[in-house]
């Protein structure tokens, strides 16, 4: 009740109605944002720089350049080997529905092009199909992404964004783990480069597998990053976790992570990174100079 109401004293104003979808209310400072502002700026407040969820199409169109992308593998479809269902709730349907509420066909995005004019095999994570979450399509489709990057000795980029395995496909979305890691480590022994961009959230099995294991590791600022979540880890060691715990912020300053990015600066700082690793060891460097990489612990 408004306090001119409690008082008795000034009549309350009728209600302006707001278009929905028009106004947004910023998740860090509680200003009130204009929704094609917000876009304009790549969905960053303006007044506190809190970084809101990009939808991947924008994500896409942000970080690479402009006409390159070709996107690769996209008929990949799960198809429920374990008719998973709680209740009524069958995992096949959820599927059909994500689908239909995205329009991928799951949640990791793959496919070739450039940034800064350097080729890239690169991956984008889908947070709004199905939490992000990795089952054997999205593992699938990340072990093709580094044997193309392999087989063309093109550096690898991989957008995390993710709450992990997908239960619903047990013991195969773990075994992703295991599959994209292997697929890693085979870019690892041939020296072609895999940079990884952890976003708000990268949890669960996916920042214990491929999110952790970047020759160079870059992500947004007060990204969630973490296996388990605060409040599992609260409960299961009944202590109080520091301030800002699990954070990017956090995780830079423990060594997880070599360098804070905001998002419009990401896509020159992988651009810069790529140039630096074409002059030192011949990957597909396109159009790149060689330059220094960006300030941070150095990778072993
Ligand atoms: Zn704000």
């Amino acid at each position: 009740m408004a306090w001119w109401s409690r008082s008795g004293g000034l009549p309350s104003e009728p209600k302006k109605s707001v278009p929905r979808g028009v106004w947004t209310k910023c998740e860090g400072c509680g200003a009130t944002l204009y929704e094609l502002e917000l876009d304009e700026c790549a969905r960053v407040c303006k007044f506190c720089g809190h970084h809101h969820r990009l939808p991947t199409d924008a994500r896409i169109a942000l970080m690479v350049d402009e006409g390159s992308w070709h996107e690769l593998d996209r008929d990949l479809i799960s198809n429920d080997p374990l008719e998973f269902r709680v209740d009524e709730r069958r995992y096949r349907d959820q599927v059909k529905a994500a689908i239909k509420k995205t329009g991928s066909n799951d949640a990791y995005r793959a496919g070739s092009a450039t940034i800064g004019g350097h080729p890239v095999e690169v991956g984008f994570f889908d947070f709004a199909f199905m939490g992000g979450s990795m089952g054997s399509v999205v593992g699938e489709k990340i072990t093709r992404q580094f044997e193309r990057a392999l087989e063309r000795r093109r550096p690898a980029v991989v957008f995390c964004a993710s709450g992990g395995a997908r239960m619903q496909e047990g013991v195969l979305s773990l075994m992703q783990m295991a599959k994209t890691s292997a697929a890693r480590s085979r870019l690892r022994e041939a020296a072609v480069p895999y940079i990884a961009v952890l976003l708000h959230p990268t949890t669960g099995g996916v920042a214990a597998s491929i999110a952790m294991l970047g020759d160079l590791i870059l992500a947004e600022p007060k990204a969630l990053i973490g296996f388990a979540g605060p409040r599992v880890i609260e409960q299961t060691i009944r202590q109080q976790l520091p301030e800002g715990f699990q954070r990017s912020e956090f995780l830079l300053e423990h060594g997880m992570v070599d360098q804070i990015v905001e998002r419009p600066a990401l896509k020159a700082t992988i651009s810069r990174v790529l140039g630096w690793f074409a002059g030192t060891n011949g990957v597909s460097g396109g159009a790149g100079t060689a330059s220094r990489p960006p300030s941070g612990p150095d990778q072993d």
